[in-house]
């Protein structure tokens, strides 16, 4: 069966001298992998129709008794160039598209996480990339997969957090924030969480859009505590080593 489908490039392997596994993101197949043969010979048809992060329409021949398909036709819809040459945003690039790689499953609809990082990749290529930016995009994941931080309550006694609260800490184990009483009688570690830095985390849960994020005023040290808070929750809740997240974040501060 011939399918035909807009994929996104994830990862690109060599295989023997001038073939490709291409490995894409799709809406309707989640995650596939096609082999790409001779792709880089000088007449091949497939020579600059495919890249990573580019947004293709891709054709592939789909047999159910194989993992590795091959491809058929391939036609770049969004090159985004400036991925190629603005290294801050290739290195964003590189850890959603690994992110995005690593958590979708092969063969299943995939429609919030193929629109999710086609729209990151986008804004990627268009603007300057903040770190805020990859927070959100992060937050936005996050609430897809039910995995959303709790920020409003008490995820112990249920009560209502607000910065006079006192002290609030926040626990990755119990997904989200914990009054001074509950996080002194709770067995798993929390971190005490400052009233500005929970101020900014609720602004990026709440923002309807990657503009919006980027808008919202962070000190040097407020991303430091945010890039690590929300790295170990994602660490915690997805179980995966993200790499690629770390490298991302040491370009940006550069
Ligand atoms: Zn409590």
């Amino acid at each position: 069966m011939i399918v035909k489908t807009a994929a996104i490039a994830l990862r690109s392997v060599p295989t023997a001298n001038t073939s490709r596994v291409v490995t894409w993101l799709t809406p309707e197949h989640g995650r596939v992998a096609t082999m790409i043969k001779g792709a880089v010979r000088p007449k091949s048809f497939f020579l600059g129709q495919f890249d990573l992060f580019y947004t293709c329409e891709l054709l592939y021949y789909q047999r159910d008794d194989r993992e590795l398909f091959f491809a058929r036709e391939c036609y770049p819809n969004k090159p985004r160039p400036a991925l190629r040459h603005r290294w801050k945003a290739c290195a964003a690039a590189s850890y959603m598209a690994d992110l995005a790689a690593r958590i979708t499953p092969s063969h299943a609809p995939q429609t919030f996480l193929f629109h999710w990082l086609d729209r990151a990749l986008d804004e990627l290529d268009r603007h300057d990339t903040a770190p805020g930016e990859l927070f959100w995009l992060e937050l936005r994941l996050l609430t897809h997969l039910g995995l959303t931080p709790r920020l409003q309550w008490c995820t112990g006694c249920q009560a209502p957090l607000r910065p006079e609260s006192g002290s609030i800490s926040f626990s990755s184990t119990r997904g989200g924030l914990l009054c001074g009483r509950c996080a002194r009688n709770d067995p798993n570690p929390a971190r005490p969480i400052p009233p500005d830095a929970l101020a900014i985390l609720r602004n990026w849960q709440k923002a309807p859009d990657m503009a919006t994020a980027r808008r919202i005023k962070c000190a040097p040290r407020q991303l430091a505590f945010m890039e690590d808070l929300l790295g170990q929750f994602l660490r915690y809740h997805l179980d995966l080593p993200l790499a690629s997240r770390d490298l991302a974040f040491a370009v940006m501060k550069r």
